[in-house]
């Protein structure tokens, strides 16, 4: 007999509602709980996960082994080759453990949602219960309506009414407790299940052991890792955050992101930890970054509400359906010299080589490669939504779909298209000094002054083109007039 705790992306101890109801259960029965995780090759290929995440994901797995072995809580981990066969792996494992109950916490993803319908049914038909909890937002969706009792597509109203939320229910900000020991009975009837192996990656192109050594030099994993770099965060960066945000060359962010995606920390302790050190220091100047940064964290929540209510955006489909008509170009020289960071563009390619290098881009250049990469390229938004999945640590399908929709403007944004970033004037305003540039071009090192921004239309051509740096591949004012057309054509206008 047991109880089943069933992994996703939730892969922590603390603060775990399945996980928490889960050993209650366990508890209140008196029967050990068993923990498993199932690798689905074929659903890391479906969803672009790339190489750099489902390392760090396993990299989890190994310390959340140990954590729970500490409890005596077992985690086996089974590969399951083809993910249509994942409902009937968890209905196995259920009646070989004899388990009466299995728990996971809920992911809004279609193909997700539908793998739990049939879960359901498949544990159902087998008289085992499948508990569903929301967990991986602070807020669940659904739960917030406009005022005519609709879902919210506008960012700002929608956090206006998160923030009434969260203040009038306590419970959104209440952590789940640890999940306590098992009885020593659990090693006796699983012992076989404790001291999984853990997968590895097979070494391919990009995954070779330079790359891989820095990315775990750069993103140690594991929920310890993620709770000292949150309350480092607050101690030292949160106050000024507001200001400081958008500016790439610092770490002024938190650069939690890969923890939240994979599930190692939770965003209610985010919220929770940044409102608790705004009281405990009493930090009145830095208010205004506290309140900045939880409506950031918050964004995150947000794709996932429109996500869950809109489900055709995980289908390649546009939010706004108007936008379908629009010819994209599909051009496979732009494409891979966008990928390479090779436009011309020096804070496009500092960017690019960024996330090619670390596995993380900083937002503020998110929204410029991304705007670039559609409006000046006028390439398709998916193929730049999916090299990012390809390329990041912290790839999310909710937030990098809505990022991707709001920066092509095909998005829940209600901004219209004619909003085009002018690439100079956001690097001489973001980067103004150049030393984000410097750190990832080295090309353009030497480079003084404005000529940064842009080498060969600011005088510094003789040395960009002598270090062999590329001359830009569009002429912006010419990319924006184009898109303007196109955006136009494609809506009818
Ligand atoms: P902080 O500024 O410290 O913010 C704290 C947390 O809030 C982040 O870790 C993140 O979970 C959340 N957050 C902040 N901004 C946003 C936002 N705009 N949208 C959603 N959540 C946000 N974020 C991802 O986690 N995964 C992605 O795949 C992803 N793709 C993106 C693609 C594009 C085109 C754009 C414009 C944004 C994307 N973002 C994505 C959002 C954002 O860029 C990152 O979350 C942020 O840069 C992570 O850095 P941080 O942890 O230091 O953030």
């Amino acid at each position: 007999k047991s109880v089943v705790m069933w992994f996703r992306t939730d892969l922590r101890m603390q603060d775990n509602r399945a996980l928490d109801q889960a050993s209650r259960l366990a508890h209140h029965l008196n029967v050990p709980l068993v923990a498993c995780y199932l690798v689905s090759p074929q659903d890391f290929e479906a969803h672009v996960t790339s190489p750099t995440r489902i390392d760090f994901i396993y990299r989890h797995l190994e310390l959340l082994r140990d954590d729970l072995d500490k409890l005596d809580i077992p985690l086996h981990i089974v590969d399951v080759p083809g993910r249509a066969e994942v409902p009937d792996t968890v209905r196995d494992l259920a009646s070989r453990w004899g388990a009466r109950h299995v728990f996971a916490n809920y992911e809004y993803e279609v193909d997700e949602l539908r793998r739990d319908m049939k879960t359901l049914d498949t544990l159902h038909d087998s008289k085992v219960a499948f508990r569903l909890a929301h967990d991986t937002c602070v807020v669940e969706p659904g739960a917030l309506k406009t005022g005519t009792g609709n879902q919210y597509a506008v960012y700002t109203p929608w956090f206006r009414t998160w923030g009434r939320y969260v203040s009038s229910n306590p419970s959104s900000l209440k952590l789940a407790e640890r999940p306590k020991k098992n009885h020593s009975s659990a090693r006796e009837n699983h012992g076989d299940l404790f001291g999984c192996t853990i997968p590895e990656l097979e070494v391919g192109d990009k995954w070779n052991k330079d790359y891989r050594d820095r990315i775990r030099m750069i993103w140690p994993a594991g929920e310890g890792e993620a709770s000292s770099r949150l309350s480092k965060f607050c101690d030292q960066k949160i106050s000024d955050y507001a200001e400081n945000r958008n500016l790439p060359s610092e770490p002024n962010t938190s650069s939690l992101s890969p923890y939240l995606a994979v599930g190692s920390l939770s965003s209610r302790t985010c919220v929770k930890y940044a409102q608790d050190h705004n009281t405990s220091k009493k930090m009145n100047s830095g208010s205004t970054g506290i309140d900045t940064w939880i409506s950031e964290v918050a964004w995150r929540d947000f794709y996932r509400h429109v996500m869950a209510h809109w489900p055709y955006v995980c289908m390649n489909k546009p939010f706004k359906p108007e936008y379908s008509n629009i010819q994209w170009s599909y051009d496979r020289e732009h494409f891979r010299a966008w990928c390479e960071g090779r436009t011309g563009f020096p804070i496009v390619d500092a960017a690019m080589r960024q996330m090619n290098q670390t596995g993380w881009m900083h937002n503020r250049c998110r929204m410029i490669v991304a705007s670039f990469l559609c409006k000046d390229l006028l390439l398709d938004w998916r193929m730049g939504e999916k090299y990012f999945m390809e390329n990041l640590i912290d790839g999310d399908f909710a937030s990098n779909n809505g990022g991707w929709g709001f920066s092509a403007s095909v998005g829940v944004d209600p901004q219209p298209y004619f909003r085009i970033f002018n690439p100079l004037l956001q690097s001489e305003r973001f980067d103004t000094d150049g030393a984000y540039i410097r750190n990832w071009v080295p090309e353009l090192k030497n480079i003084k002054g404005k000529g940064i921004h842009d080498p060969y239309g600011r005088g510094a051509e003789v040395e960009a083109k002598r270090r062999g740096y590329p001359k830009p591949l569009v002429v912006h004012k010419n990319s924006r007039d184009r898109a303007l057309n196109m955006y136009k054509s494609g809506l009818g206008k």
